[in-house]
């Protein structure tokens, strides 16, 4: 099934400047900047530059060179916030919503990067 991208929603504004905010990093295919509304002390959305709206989309659709970049720049951010466990940071969680059940909010790819506390259950059991 092919995606419909909405260039005009809030990650693709930020992308090309129409928005500010928060940024931490930014490389060849991908950047990130801060959650505006933070569920944890260091809260980072990392987004590929290209029009992607779920991971799924961007898994069929990316060059490798936007996957590596991608995947690199999410692995950079943990590292900017103080979290990699190899470096003894205390860790942290990766998130992706897509799609209704995933309730996702924001339909441009993003992996939330949340760490600083402890993150609990991955899911509210109900
Ligand atoms: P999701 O539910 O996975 O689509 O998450 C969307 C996230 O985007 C939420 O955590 C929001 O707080 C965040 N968000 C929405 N607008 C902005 C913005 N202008 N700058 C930074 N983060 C935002």
């Amino acid at each position: 099934m092919a995606y419909a991208y909405d260039d005009q929603n809030i990650f693709a504004k930020i992308l090309r400047g129409e928005i500010p905010c928060d940024k931490l990093l930014e490389t060849e295919h991908s950047f990130a900047f801060r959650d505006i509304a933070p569920k944890a002390p260091e809260h980072v959305l990392v987004i590929p530059k290209g029009a992607y709206v779920t991971w799924d989309h961007f898994a069929a659709e990316a060059t490798d060179a936007e996957l590596a970049d991608f995947a690199r720049a999410v692995g950079k951010v943990a590292e900017m916030v103080g979290a990699r466990p190899g470096d003894g940071g205390n860790g942290f969680r990766l998130i992706a919503n897509a799609g209704e059940d995933g309730v996702q909010e924001v339909p441009h790819l993003h992996v939330h990067v949340l760490a600083g506390r402890p993150l609990g259950w991955m899911v509210q059991p109900r």
